[in-house]
């Protein structure tokens, strides 16, 4: 699996890279934590003043605060990057038109200067190094990705009462690995259903130091709340429970 190289054509990519609010490639790619949809962070931003609702699968995001569940997605943000080089600035135009159009003021970035713009060649060339300093600045952490033991296993159980069991997994291959330190666990545990074959109806849990952490922690979180004394790498273990 790791070897083998897959081919995936853009076309293919286009309906999880583009956001259903603006029909444009996500521009500051906002993952709704709910329901993990996402959009450009302006458009839900925008989208939250009428609604509380995800706008793709109406699931209520919150009752009061939609904006406490919505985190930027730099995994995303990084993929649509990747996809189409130049697009920050591209959709950044497309929409500046679309709000002037409107009569609408649009939000600038700090660094923009209306005056002093380069030539489009060199908004491209800067993208990409921007981009490769983005990765590369991102803080990251160690981590050793185990499977869990449970520590007294009987062999004979007949816990038939128990609709839960926990699944024997395989062992991954490489257990070390550095990530950014935004990563957050469900992105771990997408990366385990991957590597492992885990079907979608099984539960992946990930745990450090015995405790369950929530999907949308970060490894920054995990290590502050959990590791924070501790030699790299941290320690993280995963197991998969599904249905008997
Ligand atoms: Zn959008
Ligand atoms: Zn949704």
């Amino acid at each position: 699996m790791d070897s083998k190289e897959v081919v995936i054509k853009i076309r293919d990519l286009n309906p999880h890279v583009v956001c259903s609010l603006c029909a444009g490639y996500f521009v500051d790619a906002t993952t709704i934590t709910e329901c993990l949809h996402t959009f450009c962070k302006s458009c839900i931003v925008k989208y939250f003043q009428t609604s509380k609702n995800c706008p793709m699968c109406n699931l209520q995001i919150h009752e009061t605060q939609p904006l406490f569940n919505i985190r930027l997605d730099r995994t995303m943000q990084d993929i649509v990057a990747k996809l189409v080089p130049g697009i920050t600035e591209a959709e950044e135009a497309r929409r500046r038109e679309f709000y002037e159009s409107r009569g609408m003021a649009v939000i600038k970035r700090p660094d923009e200067n209306e005056n002093e713009k380069p030539p489009v060649e060199d908004v491209v060339k800067r993208d990409y190094s921007e981009n490769r300093n983005m990765y590369r600045d991102d803080e990251q952490v160690s981590l050793c990705v185990e499977r869990y033991e449970e520590s007294k296993v009987e062999e004979n159980e007949d816990d038939t009462e128990e609709n839960r069991t926990t699944e024997t997994v395989g062992i991954l291959t490489k257990k070390y690995l550095r990530c950014s330190a935004r990563m957050m666990v469900v992105q771990l545990q997408k990366l385990l259903r991957m590597k492992l074959n885990i079907p979608g109806e099984k539960q992946v849990e990930i745990l450090c130091n015995e405790h369950i952490i929530h999907p949308f922690r970060t490894m920054k979180f995990i290590w502050i709340s959990e590791w924070l004394n501790k030699q790299p790498p941290m320690v993280l273990h995963y197991r998969v429970r599904g249905p008997a």
